[in-house]
């Protein structure tokens, strides 16, 4: 199991233009999936094109280095990395079969023609597409062909896998199952990969870690439920579907809001003006006033929403408009007086005098 080092990387495409990649340090373990999230134009594709070989990293303002168990990548053209890239764009080799095009890579290794089919095989039935070898990839769906790229990409055994948007052509259900055998094979073979996709959802699913990137540049890195729960900024709380903003006058674990209202702050105490945020589906709601002493407020159902899976309330309160997103069964309706509670624990201090150091672990 392999594990990559990026050392400040830049690139800019055009000279005085804006970078596409600003500075970028990061460190991916051996064996880990790591997600590189952020909106389309962040950079993600050209982290993973300077990772692959197929551009080279700016001399300035440091120059870039990729390192991948301890060896220097920059000098090795991309066929020599180790490395394999698979994108939403992986075009199958039209004029060969299915199996021909999973055992390609281990022809260029001068594999012997016997054991590259078994092995183009047994990575076909793995993908479960055992029947399909003699197809041409024109016979196959869109799906298919994506398992069979992944067969083609795995197969050589790389030391790292890059994925690249790789799931973003098919449709839902598809993605869905392809998420789940790339985990299945990912944790059988244990490539190190970094995946780059723009959906948070998908970055939650499959990845340990994640890195979030904006213009170039990493704005926070740590583990998904990190990303929901504390927020290094509110930019970044909004990309994870946060709802809910308010300032407040903090004085140490103690909040004030709007006329007075008191609200307790349960993780690292804040002093002077703060934002706060608290996800939409850790506030409480109740039809009576509840007995907690505690962080609750009168509040009104403004507008309410059933999802299938959730009722999304939105409340007028003190603190402002709040959505609450509470159990299908707990119905509320429109006008209906309400009472909220806010756990402590559940508040969140996007900005203010001490929140949480913000960026990514130097190298
Ligand atoms: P992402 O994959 O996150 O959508 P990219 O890494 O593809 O973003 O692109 C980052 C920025 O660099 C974008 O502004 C894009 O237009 C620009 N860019 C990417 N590749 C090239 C290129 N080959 N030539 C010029 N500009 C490019
Ligand atoms: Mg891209």
């Amino acid at each position: 199991m392999s594990h990559l080092v990026l050392r400040h990387l830049s690139k800019c495409f055009h000279r005085q233009g804006i970078p596409a990649l600003k500075d970028l340090s990061l460190t991916v373990a051996a064996g880990e999936i790591f997600a590189l999230l952020g909106p389309s134009g962040c950079g993600k594709s050209t982290t993973l094109n300077l990772i692959a070989g197929l551009l080279e990293p700016d001399p300035v303002p440091y120059p870039g280095e990729i390192w991948l168990d301890g060896i220097l990548l920059n000098p090795l053209p991309p066929e020599r990395r180790g490395v394999t890239l698979l994108s939403q764009y992986s075009r199958l080799f039209p004029h060969m079969s299915v199996g021909e095009n999973v055992a390609f890579g281990l022809k260029m290794r001068r594999i012997p023609k016997a054991e590259r089919e078994a092995q183009a095989l047994r990575m076909l039935e793995r993908v479960q597409l055992a029947g399909f070898a003699h197809r041409r990839p024109a016979q196959l769906s869109g799906g298919q062909a994506q398992r069979v790229a992944l067969a083609r990409a795995l197969v050589i055994q790389p030391k790292l896998l890059l994925l690249d948007e790789p799931l973003s052509a098919l449709d839902a259900n598809l993605r869905q199952e392809m998420q789940n055998l790339i985990l299945d094979l990912q944790a059988e073979s244990g490539v190190t990969t970094v995946l780059v996709t723009h959906d948070q959802a998908e970055a939650t699913a499959m990845a340990q870690r994640i890195g979030l990137m904006f213009e170039g540049q990493l704005h926070q890195v740590g583990s998904p439920a990190e990303f929901y729960q504390q927020p290094a900024s509110e930019r970044i709380a909004r990309f994870f579907g946060g709802v809910n903003f308010f300032d407040a006058q903090a004085d140490h674990h103690e909040l004030w809001v709007g006329e007075g209202i008191r609200l307790f702050y349960g993780a690292v105490p804040q002093q002077g003006k703060v934002r706060l945020t608290i996800r939409p589906e850790q506030i409480q709601v109740f039809s009576h006033p509840p007995t907690f002493p505690h962080n609750v407020c009168r509040a009104e159902v403004i507008s309410e929403r059933f999802t299938g899976t959730q009722r999304r309330l939105t409340v007028q309160t003190a603190l402002g408009l709040l959505q609450a997103w509470v159990a299908p069964h707990q119905g509320f309706g429109v006008g209906q007086v309400v009472w909220i509670h806010l756990p402590p624990e559940a508040l969140w201090c996007v900005e203010g005098s001490r929140s949480v150091p913000i960026l990514p672990l130097a190298v």
